[in-house]
């Protein structure tokens, strides 16, 4: 039996059940197509991913390939979409079956569905869950039943804790098929996606690189050398610096780490160092991640929708007031340095990525999707279930029961940039 997985958003060894399920296999193809699209400006100019994510991306599949490696294996990384890659190496090497992580996204699923389609005939494609806290079937209720308010859905689950066991890494991956060594690792840099590459933003919160290792260390260290999780319910809304949340998020939506093993190793640090409000506030916070992640898989392509799940069809407003601040040139301070922060590091605090959302929507009466397309574009962490439900729950369309959030800026400012510094630091660029 030849096995190929299909890596996507789940980049590591530890706790990856699509890669255990192939241990009994003969030889194992472990691949990741990059596909160029997502690269090539779309709408508006955007494109579906920019340099920060791409750069993160690169690192970590260099690391996986390198993971790969000491375990006599290695990743093939090859430039393409999926559904056309796919079916050419499963009849090269005579694959038998396709082993990859469940994608809840629209798009992904349909091109999940090309690829099958395409397929050589009598291979089979299995997918697992990898990068959610919990199985649908283990969840209190249907996916039908989801409670859609935020806090009912938090208690049900806290009412019946479905099991989140984390299973380590394989100590080995069997071997390749015959014929591919020579075309293993990741020969691609940005220039080859379309991308220029960015200095090193040395104002970045995001304190570490791609890659499984660098994210296990980083979380070490946020759970146990600093232990900052034992502050995190009262800095979580701070703008600016390394410790004042978790930066587990680009982690996570590369699938460096999986949410279960975070969860593990905060309950084993909840058990040798006492529980507080901030090491639960941190599942807290998963839990919406999680949230959204089924909510997405429930509503599907209406998530999308200018009218989200309220089904209002009226067209949304675009004109120069989204590229000034997209740019950070609204000419409202506090607004263009987080729009400089953003473009600059790829990363933006939860509380200014609130302020900065609900500026677009409310003051400047743009349409929320511009937005969310932009963060798209920009952010590390993308990730469409949190990027677009945050959105849409800022805009009023999404799971809001108060109907959408508008911050008072100036009242804003006054709470978390009291002393203008956070504007300050961004001023220059
Ligand atoms: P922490 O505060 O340390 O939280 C720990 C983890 O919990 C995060 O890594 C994340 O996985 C999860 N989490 C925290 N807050 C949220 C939330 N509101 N919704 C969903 N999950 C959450 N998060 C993304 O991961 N990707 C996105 O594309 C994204 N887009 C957003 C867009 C808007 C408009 C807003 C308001 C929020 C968005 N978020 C997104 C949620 C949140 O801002 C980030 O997860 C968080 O800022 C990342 O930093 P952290 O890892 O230090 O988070």
């Amino acid at each position: 039996m030849i096995a190929l997985v299909w890596f996507r958003s789940d980049l590591r060894l530890d706790d990856n059940p699509v890669l255990l399920e192939t241990l009994h296999s003969d030889a194992c193809l472990p691949v990741y197509c990059l596909d160029p699209a997502q690269f090539i400006p779309g709408k508006q100019g955007l494109r579906g991913c920019g340099v920060h994510r791409a750069t993160y991306l690169l690192d970590s599949l260099a690391a996986l390939h390198s993971s790969l490696q000491k375990r006599g294996s290695g990743l093939l990384v090859r430039l393409g979409a999926a559904d056309q890659l796919l079916p050419t190496l499963c009849a090269e090497f005579g694959v038998n079956r396709i082993l990859t992580h469940a994608e809840h996204a629209p798009d992904e699923l349909a091109l999940l569905g090309r690829v099958v389609a395409a397929l050589p005939e009598g291979t089979l494609m299995q997918q697992r869950e990898s990068n959610a806290l919990f199985a649908v079937d283990d969840l209190p209720f249907t996916l039908n039943g989801l409670p859609q308010v935020f806090t009912r859905f938090r208690h049900q689950i806290e009412k019946q804790l479905p099991p989140m066991p984390a299973c380590p890494a394989p100590e080995y991956v069997p071997p390749l098929p015959c014929g591919v060594d020579q075309r293993l690792g990741v020969d691609l840099c940005l220039a080859d996606l379309g991308l220029e590459p960015l200095p090193l933003e040395p104002r970045t919160s995001i304190p570490y690189q791609g890659g499984e290792a660098a994210a296990q260390v980083w979380l070490q260290d946020y759970l146990w050398q600093t232990q900052a999780v034992r502050h995190y319910k009262t800095t979580r809304n701070q703008l600016h610096g390394h410790y004042f949340s978790s930066k587990l998020s680009a982690a996570l939506t590369h699938g460096c780490l999986s949410p279960r093993r975070i969860m593990a190793e905060l309950q084993r640090h909840e058990q040798q160092m006492g529980a507080n409000e901030s090491t639960y506030w941190l599942w807290f916070e998963l839990l919406w991640r999680e949230f959204f992640r089924l909510n997405l898989a429930l509503h599907g392509k209406r998530f999308f929708l200018r009218g989200g799940l309220r089904g209002d069809h009226s067209p949304g407003t675009h004109d120069q007031r989204f590229d000034d601040w997209r740019s950070g040139r609204t000419g409202q301070p506090f607004i263009d340095a987080c729009l400089r922060e953003l473009n600059a590091t790829g990363f933006l605090s939860n509380r200014a990525r609130q302020i900065v959302a609900s500026y677009l929507v409310y003051e400047l009466q743009q349409d929320w999707r511009l937005g969310a397309a932009w963060f798209e574009q920009q952010l590390v962490d993308y990730d469409v279930a949190s990027n677009w439900g945050n959105w849409a729950y800022i805009a009023g369309v999404g799971q809001d029961p108060r109907g959408g959030r508008h911050f008072n800026i100036a009242r804003q400012v006054q709470e978390h940039d009291p002393g203008g510094d956070y504007v300050a630091m961004w001023s220059d660029n």
